[in-house]
């Protein structure tokens, strides 16, 4: 949106003298607002840009041009984004970033609106059988989609490469609401299509079973929402709701085995047209607060299918979204146990001793020490077979009465990162958001330890 409203010269200008931007992770595919369009609605502006909202055009999709002979496999061939006309973003920034020695890589996220044509063919099912949001990673036609889109890109456009977003959880964690997600929505956990039926006979698990399990989980998340205590207490009853149907967790095992697979398929389709064009993920913000949820991400499993992993370390809204988790999971689950106690376990099994307390998470946000740590750990998990890239806050939107990172704070949390041993890092999440004096104090931080 920026290259748009600011133009793009200007921009690639601002990035690389202020920020000390190398590269480009150039968002070309997402129908969400966390990577496209200008802020969030309702947040303040930036200190550049266009001070209007874009929330009359906003729409999102494929922001380059979609050559309709890649997209012959899959339903989903109208993705255009329509928000700038004519416009290609790809045909656009890239001859002026190369100009400029800039490295290009297409951003595509797993973010989709309702309004695509074919979509209904490819969204998933709920427990009780409606059509959700979300696209089914079982879907043949979705499959094709996310082969044919990076293909495309790498196929039509002079790009160094594709870093793949897909934040979702499986349908465990969603039941439960364990993460920062702002609402507990157990009725709503996905996915039982006829493709999930297919997929489960393969893997030997059993469908009806796991369908059964999941309403009962639902049973129970709603009883403990509403403060309906079990006679053997929260924890009790769900474990033994665990014990009763392994298929719960299995299906959620289930879940992230199609999505490995289209990380698997993304890398295949990206490396078997050159390879030294480069794919990295995303991992998500959970993977930092959820002790259940790492135990799902082996950094060592995701090194071997990616060339680079942008590990979100966002430190000053990881205090709000840390909070919310606690408070999520101290909701159902452990409810019977105070949330500064579960804090405090929790900060126990992840090594987060020195966070703030529950109270003040959001005025706090979480430390540089949080960022230096959590690239540690990555970097120790995949023992040098992929690069770690943290992900790093530049003004990511958080609530009112929550911190608001100071360019003091940005430039200890970009050093952390760096004297920690990344190999690089993103400035996150997209340049519409951020203050130019906070992308500075990135910038110099990255000099600083340049030398
Ligand atoms: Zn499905």
């Amino acid at each position: 949106m920026s290259f748009v409203d600011e133009g793009t010269d200007r921009v690639l200008d601002i990035l690389q003298k202020q920020g000390a931007v190398n590269t480009l992770f150039l968002t070309t595919f997402t129908h969400g607002r966390g990577l496209a369009g200008r802020q969030i609605p309702g947040q303040p502006f930036p200190d550049h840009g266009v001070q209007e909202s874009d929330e009359k055009f906003f729409h999102g999709g494929n922001y380059a041009i979609p050559h309709p002979e890649f997209y012959g496999n899959t339903v989903l061939k109208q993705t255009r984004a329509p928000d700038h006309g004519d416009l290609d973003i790809l045909a656009e920034v890239l001859p002026k970033a190369r100009r400029r020695k800039l490295k290009v890589f297409c951003s595509c996220e797993d973010q989709w609106r309702s309004t695509v044509p074919g979509i209904e063919r490819t969204v998933e099912t709920d427990l009780y059988g409606r059509p959700a949001g979300t696209l089914c990673l079982f879907n043949p036609d979705v499959r094709e989609f996310w082969k044919a889109l990076v293909t495309d890109y790498c196929r039509s456009y002079e790009v160094d490469g594709v870093l793949f977003f897909n934040e979702r959880n499986g349908p465990l964690l969603n039941a439960l609401g364990a993460s920062h997600a702002q609402a507990i929505s157990s009725s709503r956990v996905t996915c039982f299509c006829a493709h999930h039926q297919k997929a489960a006979r393969t893997w030997g698990m059993d469908f009806e079973r796991a369908r059964e399990g999941y309403r009962k989980l639902d049973q129970f998340v709603q009883q403990a929402l509403a403060g309906q205590r079990p006679s053997d207490g929260y924890f009790v009853s769900f474990w033994r709701l665990l014990m009763e149907y392994p298929e719960i967790m299995l299906w959620d095992k289930l879940f992230d085995i199609g999505k490995h697979q289209v990380l698997a398929e993304v890398r295949d389709a990206v490396k078997s047209i050159r390879a030294d064009l480069q794919v990295g993920f995303h991992i998500e913000h959970v993977n930092s607060f959820n002790p259940i949820f790492r135990a799902t991400r082996s950094y060592d499993d995701l090194a071997a299918k990616a060339d680079f992993l942008k590990v979100v370390v966002y430190n000053n809204c990881g205090g709000e979204r840390y909070q919310r988790y606690i408070n999520n999971v101290g909701s159902t689950v452990v409810r019977d146990m105070p949330k500064e106690e579960l804090l405090r376990f929790n900060n126990r099994l992840l090594n987060y001793e020195q966070e703030a307390g529950l109270q003040e998470l959001p005025t706090a946000g979480l430390s540089p020490d949080y960022v230096a740590r959590e690239t540690r750990r990555a970097l120790a998990g995949v023992k040098g077979k992929c690069q770690i890239l943290p992900g790093i806050d530049i003004d990511i939107p958080v609530g009112q009465g929550s911190r608001k990172a100071s360019p003091e704070d940005t430039y200890a949390a970009v050093s952390a990162a760096l004297q920690a041993g990344a190999d690089g890092l993103i400035l996150s999440r997209k340049y519409s958001e951020m203050r130019l004096a906070n992308l500075a104090a990135a910038g110099r931080a990255v000099r600083t330890f340049q030398g």
